[in-house]
């Protein structure tokens, strides 16, 4: 099993994930390539720290700070952390063609997962549950967050704005 797929299982709640596309890290040049490659970018599974420095480097922003200004909009972010649907690209792009996605691709990533907590109740009394956070190429941050084991029953749906549990 892969360190990523460890992380995505909620096996690894002290360590980070970090995805960066291939051409960010080309325009940003300050981060070797690292990590898992995996279509279109790299993975980066590592401990807390390592990871929140790690992603200082590689885009400039604070890792708290950006998870903190993503939480505020929902969008779909894949479950495998390697792109997601910028909220965005529905509001500007009315008749959205097939550049759609180029205006709107995912520069990268943050993650992190959090262990079953009973007492918190809602998706935490469910399972572990793993948190992302995206940041699109038009400058929009979003999150996503669903429950391991039913990543297509919690957290935003491909296609959907709002996540498939509802609010809770
Ligand atoms: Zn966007």
């Amino acid at each position: 099993m892969s360190q990523l797929d460890a992380f995505l299982a909620g096996e690894r709640h002290d360590d980070v994930a970090l995805y960066l596309t291939e051409d960010y890290l080309d325009s940003q040049g300050k981060l070797p390539k690292m990590g898992e490659a995996v279509e279109s970018g790299y993975v980066l599974v590592v401990p807390g720290d390592d990871g929140r420095r790690a992603f200082a480097a590689g885009t400039g922003m604070d890792a708290m700070e950006f998870a903190r200004g993503a939480m505020e909009s929902q969008g779909h972010i894949s479950r495998d952390l390697d792109g997601g649907e910028c909220p965005e690209a529905d509001a500007t792009d009315g008749d959205s063609g097939e550049d759609a996605d180029g205006d709107h691709a995912v520069e990268f990533i943050f993650a992190f997962s959090e262990a079953q907590n009973e007492e918190v109740g809602g998706l935490y009394a469910r399972g572990a549950v793993v948190h992302a956070y995206a940041h699109c190429a038009c400058g929009a941050s979003y999150s996503d967050k669903w429950v391991v084991g039913e990543e297509t029953e919690t957290g935003v749906q491909p296609g959907e704005s709002e996540p498939a549990e509802g609010a809770e």
